[in-house]
């Protein structure tokens, strides 16, 4: 098994060994320790929905009070609170990968070069460097690793955010569009307004210790104090939009239908289109684009084809029908040739979320519909109703969360 689970069956069994621990969560969340032993590392079977949040969530409010798992519980909701924030937003998705690629062509050479020396591990901060190269060899940081990572990165080093959060998005197993951008964009002091993170040694030295012990070179340039806010302009337009309405069931239906398969949701036999009978399911990786476009890590496209491969044999099994997973260079053309093979009237998916996936969609739907193919798309209700209250900051979305979660049950 890999760092992370990145199959259902072992994403199940990291949850089952971690859920009797979930009270001590709150206490022990934020000790960064060798193996991580008091986080769950489930972060790339839940962004993938090997496991859905809902199960997560209906596991631990049948063993546990609210109150003792309420920290969990929160932490679980954040990453779908960041979710519903981008897909209110979904042009400060597209600012940020437009601006990744403006600082890449015009940045000079001297900043590009340190970015890449600090994001190898060369910064001369020990422990930031053992993060670097933790992130490259694991797919994997702690969340508080990547607090004071992004902090020294943006703050100490005076880097442009944008380029740590590409680091981040080409090598954590787990990135994730929303999550990644959006915590980036926090430390930076751009999601909420005048709140800046900045990486203090004397944390360090409390939560991690054991980092620090072994790598303590450098440390004085995260001394307390010697980290001070850098300013960040706003490029992105943050206007909110309204949240297109989706089924959250298939509609009864007409024809040959088939079912797509994507990395933004891998449960298909649980919940909406667990009754579904498709003709065929497809999944497809897109090598070249992920190589090309995104410059992602070898491990991260190892990864993603394990969740796929992991998908597809388990939509296989659920369904009885054939299932592949292949490799297009262009997903749409993939997309379109399957569903004519099959002579299928309409393809079926998860809605994809606001990213590379979700960017396919107003081409998909074009191709498809120019060959008289229906797409529809299906958004489980859960999210539906999480996404709506993600209009302004967490705190907020969590009052009326945490009123819904002790008030009814979960899908
Ligand atoms: C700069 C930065 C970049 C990040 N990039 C990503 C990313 O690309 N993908 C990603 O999934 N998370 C990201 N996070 C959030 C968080 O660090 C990870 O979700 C968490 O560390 C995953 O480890 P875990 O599963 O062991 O967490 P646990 O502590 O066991 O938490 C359980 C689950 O709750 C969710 N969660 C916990 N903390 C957060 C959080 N702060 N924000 C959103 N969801 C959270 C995750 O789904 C996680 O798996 C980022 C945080 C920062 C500060």
């Amino acid at each position: 098994m890999s760092f992370l689970p990145l199959t259902r069956i072992e994403a199940s069994g990291c949850w089952d060994a971690f859920l009797p621990t979930v009270g001590q969560y709150a206490a022990r969340r934020s000790f960064v320790e060798p193996c991580h032993p008091h986080v769950s590392r489930l972060s790339a079977a839940l962004r993938h929905r090997l496991l859905t949040e809902d199960q997560v969530i209906r596991d631990t409010l049948s063993r546990f009070r609210f109150a003792e798992a309420e920290k969990w519980l929160q932490e679980v909701c954040w990453r779908r609170y960041w979710k519903g924030w981008l897909e209110l937003r979904p042009q400060v998705w597209t600012n940020w990968r437009e601006r990744v690629q403006v600082l890449r062509e015009t940045l000079p050479p001297k900043i590009l070069e340190r970015a890449e020396a600090v994001a190898a591990g060369e910064s001369g901060v020990a422990c930031m460097d053992l993060f670097a190269r933790e992130l490259i060899e694991t797919g994997y940081l702690h969340n508080h690793a990547r607090m004071w990572w992004a902090s020294f990165w943006i703050h100490a080093e005076g880097l442009p955010w944008e380029l740590g959060a590409d680091f981040f998005f080409r090598h954590l197993l787990d990135a994730d569009p929303a999550s990644n951008t959006l915590s980036w964009r926090w430390v930076a002091g751009l999601q909420t307004r005048g709140k800046t993170y900045l990486v203090r040694l004397s944390n360090l030295e409390t939560y991690g210790r054991a980092t620090l012990l072994r790598a303590p070179g450098g440390s004085e340039r995260i001394a307390d104090g010697a980290v001070k806010p850098t300013f960040q302009k706003e490029w992105a337009d943050t206007t909110k939009h309204s949240l297109p309405a989706l089924p959250a069931s298939p509609p009864p239906s007409t024809g040959r239908a088939g079912l797509w398969l994507h990395a933004d949701d891998l449960a298909p036999e649980v919940g909406p289109l667990a009754g579904f009978t498709p003709q065929t399911v497809a999944a497809f990786t897109s090598d070249r684009t992920y190589r090309e476009r995104y410059r992602l890590g070898a491990k991260r496209i190892a990864a993603l084809h394990t969740v796929l491969g992991d998908g597809t044999a388990r939509a296989a099994a659920h369904y009885g029908c054939q299932a592949t997973l292949s490799d297009a260079d262009d997903t749409v053309s993939g997309i379109g040739a399957w569903a004519e093979s099959h002579q299928l009237s309409e393809v079926v998916a998860f809605a994809p979320m606001v990213g590379p996936i979700g960017d396919l969609v107003p081409r998909l739907s074009k191709h498809l519909g120019a060959r008289d193919i229906r797409l529809t798309l299906l958004r489980r209700s859960s999210d539906a109703h999480a996404f709506a209250l993600a209009n302004g900051g967490f705190f907020p979305f969590w009052e009326q969360m945490s009123r819904h979660l002790q008030t009814n049950s979960v899908p």
